[in-house]
């Protein structure tokens, strides 16, 4: 074979850093923070501080290779300790504070993590969690010295800013071999302890070049993007690398995620674009239409996390004239996996048209290869009809997971293909259609009903505030549907008026047997409906004319 004659130069994280404050040093980096309102510098100044971080860390003896965890929102030093810990060729751990008490010990202890920095917000799962972390664990508060916490049960504690005072305002960063791991995060699972997806330095400035490289208008110099989407979860999407690469501010909303203060946020700092998960924008939705519009300067609102309903496309796009872009991804690929962007044919066609390719979940990004597989794992064809297990593969997808031999094998099959546990059909011209999870299906009679499908059917009714659908048992089918509500607010509809207006789109047997009213619906970690808990919550429950 005959080599290439090109340097092998690694591809390495906090390069983009100093990449961003060499071309962009004015470019802001703006943080709704918790103790002292609005933070902001530029990329410049950001890449002077990550230096200082460098140092201090060093100092306290942390070593390539390390974990270093951390509890926080999404505000300027969790970005800091992005590179930083990164650039001394340790590796990141994004903990979700939303996890509960047993992963939240798990994933620490299984990291074997050394350092542990926190927001103050978070200072009561130290306290509560400590005795169960394993012993060497150090932790560091994120604050500076007039606000840290007095506290007998927090002895030892190290304060972040004491870390960067004084420190030399340049760092060499040190020089890792580009496959060397640089991020860590644990999916919070449906079963099982949570899996470690572990990115690399390689990794994860490709995923920031090929999300950059779909084109989207957000990733511009000079624009700013809002993440709502945590740092705490799969790297924020990528963004806080894919931003600074891109020369685009970042607006970090801290604790705040509640539709009023993302709406003032967006406006007061001119926000171009703004990402998350559909329960965000629920919120956000309510605000803008009691302000009866969208926040001046935004653009396009990123969906992701779980399907976009058509109806919250229709919303964006048709009554207040913003983009939306929706994705599709996993912690496992670092996340991005598939958007809906259009070609500029695409984009020609009618705006029915374009919704219509928006509430499918896009076409796949550069790199990520997709497939369908029956359950003899042979290829469907992709003619947009066939449905199966979604097998994916790719330089930002994971190839195991961190220190889980039983997981990996599970998730990887022989050829290298990581199967995602979703059932999509793939039509001729490469749009993803996610159907189901395949543990959320309903199998009824031998015939599939899709639960996302008939969600996104019944959320479109308007005094449906929220609402998941569940399979349960039933003798002759096998399962059947459930349609589980939440009342918006002010409504009181009544089951037979939901069930006809779901009965008038979907097929006559995908019509769910019945509906029950709940307060609210349970949420994981990562701020998505929890059908696993649901279904626990209704184990007693029994369809109409079955029960005792
Ligand atoms: P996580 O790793 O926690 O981000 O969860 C990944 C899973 O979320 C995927 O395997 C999908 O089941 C689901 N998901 C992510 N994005 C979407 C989307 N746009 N539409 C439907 N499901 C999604």
């Amino acid at each position: 074979m005959l080599q290439g004659m090109m340097q092998d130069r690694p591809l390495s994280v906090p390069s983009i850093i100093d990449y961003a404050g060499e071309l962009y040093p004015d470019v802001e980096v703006v943080s709704a923070t918790l103790e002292d309102g609005i933070h902001r510098y530029g990329y410049g100044a950001a890449r002077r501080r990550i230096a200082q971080l460098a140092h201090g860390l060093r100092a306290l003896g942390v070593k390539p290779g390390d974990r270093v965890a951390t509890l926080a929102w999404n505000g300027y030093r969790h970005f800091e300790l992005y590179y930083a810990i990164a650039g001394i060729g340790a590796v990141c751990h994004t903990i979700n504070p939303r996890l509960f008490e047993g992963q939240l010990e798990y994933v620490v202890n299984h990291a074997k993590d050394t350092l542990l920095c926190f927001d103050l917000t978070f200072a009561p799962i130290v306290k509560k969690m400590q005795g169960q972390w394993h012993d060497g664990l150090r932790y560091v508060a994120m604050t500076d010295a007039e606000y840290m916490p007095n506290d007998e049960e927090l002895p030892e504690l190290l304060c972040y800013e004491s870390l960067l005072a004084g420190q030399p305002e340049h760092f060499e960063w040190v020089e890792v071999d580009e496959r060397a791991a640089a991020g860590l995060c644990y999916t919070s699972g449906t079963t099982g302890d949570p899996k470690g997806a572990l990115y690399s330095h390689r990794s994860m400035v490709l995923h920031a070049l090929c999300c950059i490289a779909t084109g989207i208008e957000s990733h511009r110099a000079g624009k700013r993007i809002l993440p709502v989407v945590p740092l705490f979860h799969v790297n924020a999407w990528g963004l806080p690398h894919s931003a600074p690469l891109a020369g685009t501010g970042l607006i970090f909303p801290g604790a705040k995620l509640d539709g009023a203060s993302l709406f003032d946020l967006m406006e007061a700092e001119a926000v171009n674009s703004a990402w998350g998960v559909p329960t965000v924008w629920l919120g956000l939705l309510d605000e803008m239409k009691k302000r009866e519009r969208l926040p001046k300067g935004l653009e396009m609102v990123l969906i992701g996390g779980s399907a976009a309903p058509q109806w919250m496309i229709e919303a964006f796009e048709r009554d207040y004239g913003a983009e939306v872009i929706h994705g599709w991804g996993m912690t496992e690929m670092s996340p991005v996996g598939t958007t809906s962007m259009l070609s500029p044919g695409m984009k020609a066609e009618s705006q029915d048209q374009r919704i219509a390719y928006k509430a499918t979940q896009g076409r796949r990004v550069f790199t990520v290869d997709m497939k369908i597989v029956d359950a003899e794992g042979k290829t469907l064809p992709q003619d947009g009809q066939a449905s199966g297990e979604l097998k994916v593969r790719g330089p930002f997808i994971a190839s195991g997971y961190f220190d889980d031999e039983a997981a990996t094998k599970a998730a990887i099959d022989a050829g290298g293909w990581f199967s995602t546990g979703d059932v999509a059909k793939i039509t001729p011209d490469g749009f993803l259609q996610l159907v189901d999870r395949t543990k959320d299906l309903v199998k009824s009679g031998g015939e599939w009903i899709s639960s996302i499908d008939l969600e996104n059917i019944a959320m479109a009714h308007p005094a449906i505030g929220n609402c998941a659908v569940i399979a349960v048992p039933h003798p002759k089918w096998d399962e059947r549907p459930l349609l589980c509500v939440v009342k918006a607010e002010a409504s009181d509809p009544s089951k037979e008026e939901i069930l006809a207006y779901v009965g008038e789109r979907v097929a006559k047997w995908q019509i769910p047997d019945d509906v029950v009213f709940l307060e609210s619906l349970p949420m994981t970690a990562t701020g998505k409906i929890s059908k696993r808990t649901l279904r626990q919550q209704l184990e007693g429950y029994r369809l109409p004319g079955m029960e005792g």
